[in-house]
């Protein structure tokens, strides 16, 4: 095996440099192009930059004895991104498999996809090695089929099952140096093959610009490229905005709970009765906030970080309300909310935003929050419900929001319910965590261990 480094150029469309979240799995594709070289489908992905060939690209592609590599394996490929995932790959993998997944294309010399030997053998060592470096096992390879559930891809081993376990044996093999009971192939029951919706970076349509304009009308702003069909960062910081504003887990994928929440949204505010919510707001701020500068940056919370932008604003735009002012490291921002209610967080500097009306400002003493707090131990507001999901036996239930310092409450078995008051972004989880209330108090469990019901 004779490994090339041939990096893409960093794009938008094929190597957005964004770093993946782990490495839950190697999946396998075809390059669907007969007779083509490796080097010459690495520079199909890197071509995209151009924008007009969509989204795609691997990690690696295998010719022969020959494997180009075309991004680093802790970036994220556009490989296996879908509008549906075979609900196998949600509970294995994550709701947008292509964080946390690598990708590799073998060429083939004709259209049954049936690699030639040395292609064979080749990947077979790559990826025998990739599972290896990640602490996997061959029942961790998948088809782009099995990701996805409908996609003609790995072609040979989707057409050929027995092809695919003589194939996962083979790597199996190369991993451990022995022989071992045949793997089954995945998916293994029924419901594995059964479709969730969710859309996430990379996917494009109709669907993706009808999300988008939905977000739009409920006051997210996707000011750079608006409902352009492409869900790219700018739509992902959108919908994390929206989870985090409706207490949904923030994972910047639209997926079940989201849609559902959306349509709820656009229902109410079509309702007679939505300026009730808008009037209430507005007869409790007591400002208005408009900017001196363009592009001002605005964010989804309390925070200066990048990934919370939302929007910008230009100069002699704002917002309607203001709520209030609040401390944001060593500085100040406002909360402040769009027409439709929606709260967002601006820099409260007077070089760069103007305040018409008297805002609250923090006092030190809070003599309005604290009494709710107190009562907090004793009455814990239940949001909803999570399902454990995603561990093998159990789930952790933690006294606080880091899975590396949390003192280990209980566990909660898989499948079980628990409510939740709703969900934080913790320590050294980029899934948060839900807020969950056992014995009455609030306490926590990683995000990725529990789905809304
Ligand atoms: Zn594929």
């Amino acid at each position: 095996m004779n490994i090339t480094q041939n990096l893409l150029t960093p794009n938008k469309y094929s190597r957005p440099q964004t770093a993946l979240k782990g490495v839950k799995a190697v999946v396998i594709h075809w390059v669907a192009n007969p007779g083509s070289s490796a080097e010459g489908n690495r520079n199909f992905f890197n071509n995209r930059k151009s924008g007009t060939s969509g989204f795609g690209s691997a990690h690696y592609i295998v010719e022969g004895n020959k494997v180009i590599q075309c991004l680093p394996n802790s970036e994220l490929a556009y490989h296996v991104g879908s509008n549906v995932y075979t609900a196998s790959a949600l509970r294995n993998l994550s709701s947008y498999p292509n964080n946390c997944t690598i990708g590799i294309e073998m060429t083939h010399p004709d259209w049954t996809g049936k690699p030639d030997a040395t292609t064979y053998k080749t990947t077979v060592e790559l990826a025998a090695s990739l599972l290896k470096t990640y602490g996997l096992k061959s029942d961790n390879l998948w088809t782009h089929h099995q990701v996805v559930g409908w996609k003609d891809c790995h072609r040979y081993y989707t057409n050929n099952p027995s092809a695919w376990v003589q194939f996962v044996s083979d790597v199996n093999k190369a991993l451990t140096g022995k022989t071992v009971t045949i793997p089954t192939p995945k998916p293994s029951n029924k419901n594995d093959l059964e479709l969730v919706e969710a859309y996430g970076l990379g996917d494009k349509g109709a669907k993706v610009k009808e999300i988008q304009s939905n977000l739009i009308k409920l006051g997210y702003k996707l000011p750079k490229y608006g409902a352009d069909s492409h869900f790219g960062d700018e739509t992902a910081i959108a919908v994390k905005a929206f989870q985090k504003a409706n207490k949904l887990a923030v994972d910047g994928i639209a997926g079940k709970a989201t849609l559902a929440k959306i349509k709820e949204l656009l229902t109410k505010s079509k309702a007679p009765s939505s300026s009730t919510p808008s009037k209430s707001n507005s007869s409790k701020a007591s400002g208005s906030l408009k900017s001196k500068v363009d592009g001002l940056r605005f964010y989804a919370k309390a925070s200066w970080d990048d990934k919370d932008v939302v929007g910008t604003v230009n100069k002699g735009i704002g917002f309607p309300t203001v709520v209030e002012k609040v401390k944001v490291g060593t500085a100040y921002q406002y909360k402040v909310k769009n027409s439709k209610g929606a709260a967002f967080y601006i820099t409260a500097s007077d070089k760069f935003v103007e305040i018409t009306g008297a805002i609250k400002s923090p006092s030190p003493t809070k003599t309005t929050s604290k009494p709710k707090q107190a009562s907090k131990s004793s009455a814990i507001k239940s949001v909803g419900k999570i399902k454990i999901i995603g561990v093998s036996n159990a789930a952790i239930i933690m006294d606080k929001p880091d899975r590396n310092s949390a003192k280990n409450l209980d566990t909660i078995a898989l499948g079980k319910t628990i409510e939740i008051s709703g969900s934080v972004k913790g320590s050294n989880n980029p899934k948060g965590y839900w807020e969950v209330i056992y014995k009455g108090k609030r306490a926590y469990i990683s995000g990725q261990y529990g789905s809304k019901v």
